[in-house]
Order: C-alpha cells, then sequence, then structure tokens
C-alpha cells in the first residue's frame, strides 16, 4: 500500500479525509495488526485493500500486480487472493440463503464440481469447528460464533493468500472470542495465510500479531514489532492508548 489517500465526499456536507499518506505492506505469512480508535480510518483502510471502496490517492500493489483501479471481472480476481470477515457475520450472509448456498457459491467460482460441493462444504465447516448439517441452516438459526465460523469456512473456501478480520472476533463474548482466534491461528499456520487484523484490543495484538500498525486521524502514527511498540511507544497517541488498556 502507498500513499493511500481516501476522501469521503458527502452531499452538502463537508468532506471527510478518512485515510491520508499511508504506506506499509504485508509480507507473506505475516500478522500485521491495526489498531486505534474509532473512526481513526482501520476499516476504510480494508475496504480500500479490498476494493469495496474507490481508492481517492496512492496505490494497493497485489502479488505485483497494481489492483488500485481495477474494475469488473479484473477486480473480481482479487477476491481469489484477499478475503475479509467483518464484525457482524450474520450481516454479510444471505438472509434467504443457507450458510452452506454461501460457501459453495465460493467453490463453485472457484471451479470445484457440483458433485462435489456439498462434501467440500462440510470439510471447510468442519475445519472451522461446525458439524456439517450446518450447511442447511439460515444465518438467523445459529449463534454469532457460528456464523463468524461459517464466514471463515466462506473465507477459506477460495484458498485465498490474505484474509482481512475486521473485528472478526469483538462481537463474541470472550470465551467464544478466544476459540474462534484459536481456529484463525491455527489456519494460518497450516495454510501460511497473511492477516491483517484489525481490532481494539493491544492485548490481543501483543499475542498473536508479528508487526502492528498504531493509526490516529487516518494517519500512522507507529509501526513495530508489538512488544516493542507497547514497552516502549514513541507517540503520545500510543502512549495513552497503553495507558489506557494495560
Ligand atoms: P471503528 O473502530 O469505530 O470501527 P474505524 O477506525 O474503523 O472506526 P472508519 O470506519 O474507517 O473508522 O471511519 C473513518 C472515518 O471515515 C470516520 O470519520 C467515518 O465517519 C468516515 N467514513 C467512513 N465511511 C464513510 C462513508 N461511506 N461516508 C462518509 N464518511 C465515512
Ligand atoms: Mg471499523
Amino acid at each position: 500500500v502507498k500513499d493511500l489517500k481516501k476522501v469521503f465526499h458527502q452531499h452538502g456536507k463537508r468532506d471527510v479525509t478518512a485515510v491520508e499518506n499511508m504506506s506499509f505492506s504485508l509480507r507473506a505469512g505475516e500478522i500485521l495488526g491495526i489498531v486505534g480508535e474509532s473512526g481513526s480510518g482501520k476499516s476504510t483502510v480494508a475496504k480500500l485493500i479490498t476494493r469495496l471502496e474507490a481508492v481517492t490517492e496512492g496505490q494497493i500493489i497485489l502479488d505485483g500486480q497494481d489492483i488500485t483501479h481495477r474494475k469488473g471481472r479484473a477486480l473480481k480476481s482479487i477476491y481469489d487472493k484477499i478475503q475479509m470477515v467483518f464484525q457482524n457475520p450474520v450481516g454479510s450472509f444471505d438472509p434467504r440463503k443457507t450458510l452452506g448456498y454461501g460457501i459453495g457459491e465460493s467453490l463453485k467460482n472457484r471451479g470445484v464440481p457440483k458433485e462435489e460441493i456439498r462434501k467440500k462444504t462440510a470439510n471447510l465447516l468442519e475445519q472451522c469447528g461446525l458439524e456439517a448439517s450446518y450447511m442447511d441452516r439460515y444465518p438467523h438459526q445459529v449463534s454469532g460464533g457460528q456464523c463468524q465460523r461459517a464466514a471463515i469456512a466462506r473465507a477459506l473456501a477460495v484458498e485465498p493468500q490474505i484474509i482481512i478480520c475486521d473485528e472478526a472476533t469483538s462481537a463474541l463474548d470472550v470465551t467464544v472470542q478466544k476459540k474462534v482466534l484459536d481456529l484463525l491461528m491455527n489456519l494460518q499456520e497450516n495454510k501460511k495465510l497473511s492477516y491483517v487484523f484489525i481490532c481494539h484490543n493491544l492485548a490481543l495484538v501483543q499475542q498473536f500479531c508479528d508487526r502492528v500498525i498504531v493509526m490516529k486521524d487516518g494517519r500512522i502514527v507507529e509501526e513495530g514489532i508489538p512488544d516493542e511498540v507497547i514497552q516502549n511507544p514513541k507517540d503520545a497517541y500510543t502512549k495513552m492508548l497503553v495507558d489506557s488498556v494495560l
């Protein structure tokens, strides 16, 4: 990500610069944490990388290819490599379709033959700690934690290189949160995935991330190895963040 900038133009209101001057890289197999107060631009960065929002300025390079302004089919092809898991999993599934349907669609797009889809879907759910029978349930028929597992299974269905977790566990109760985190970390290790791990919890970042970026007002104020950043914060905002949680 190079010199990324996002300005939201709002009809009849002042423009909002949500992200500015942002550059960072994500290496293969790395877990990069992004922390920062509410409104600092974390989700916007996630939506720019996944091109759910258009980029105002700057560049996004994926595997050596500039994807900043891709459209149509060329844009769709980036989702073979990048997947996103959101805070509210229920909202990311179509309420009229079963959980298995969503996962099956991803498999189908990847060219998995029709007769193998149910079996592969079952495998993916099982990898994520859900019985195969969950494929026939609708999003409203499962708990938040179960739905988040299904969302992770759906992300895995495309065999991505990168998963962006935008507060993927924040909405879950602590015991379920721990289970989903353990799942994410096991998957990461086994499949050599890279994660962008957006969260509010510095303790989680310290435990799981290889590197952390601290954001404030749309900019990076600090970047480094979590232990070092937490033990010796250089920026005033990071100091405050560390003091407030540890
Ligand atoms: P949180 O921790 O609360 O999730 P965040 O760091 O993810 O916050 P963003 O959602 O990236 O913050 O928002 C950054 C800024 O951009 C905020 O001021 C927000 O109001 C603004 N913003 C985000 N999306 C839009 C939009 N579609 N239109 C206008 N402003 C937006
Ligand atoms: Mg957010």
